[in-house]
């Protein structure tokens, strides 16, 4: 037997008891599960946990606007789109806006780079269409080894 918080489109809260998780997702999908106040069948699960977010926290702090465990989850996201950066291109340091051009004006292979390019050099590039995307890596971030 599995007991769920459950909520209805109303903000009532109440207690659900089922056979088994596939249970409650099948009973909900046939509508068969109801608010006992209200009869709405609009039913949301609530987290099993009252405090998932905040452990540690007391209990009469505030939420911070972003919970640790988002702000966490954004920053793993942020460095996993970092680390997918450095892994599929090639670091050519300074000599960045001019291999982009070589690439653009076909002169070299076509690939992923990365390096150093000023503010300037960026909009030369951009005048003549080629596309760069600033990425501000974290100070004393280590990528794979090359
Ligand atoms: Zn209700």
């Amino acid at each position: 037997m599995k007991v769920f918080n459950l909520c209805c489109a109303g903000g009532h809260g109440f207690e659900g008891w089922f056979a088994s998780e596939d249970a409650f997702a099948e009973q909900i999908d046939r509508g068969l599960v109801e608010c006992p106040m209200c009869a709405d069948r609009t039913i949301q699960r609530l987290p099993s946990a009252p405090r998932l977010n905040l452990s540690g926290a007391r209990d009469a702090e505030p939420a911070p606007a972003v919970p640790p465990a988002e702000a966490q989850r954004l920053q793993a996201m942020w460095l996993q789109a970092v680390q997918h950066v450095l892994r599929n291109t090639e670091d050519v340091g300074q000599r960045f806006p001019e291999e982009a051009r070589r690439i653009h004006y076909g002169e070299t292979e076509r690939r992923g780079i990365r390096g150093q390019a000023s503010a300037d050099e960026r909009a030369e590039l951009a005048e003549e269409g080629i596309e760069v995307v600033p990425l501000p890596v974290p100070a004393g971030f280590e990528g794979p080894a090359h």
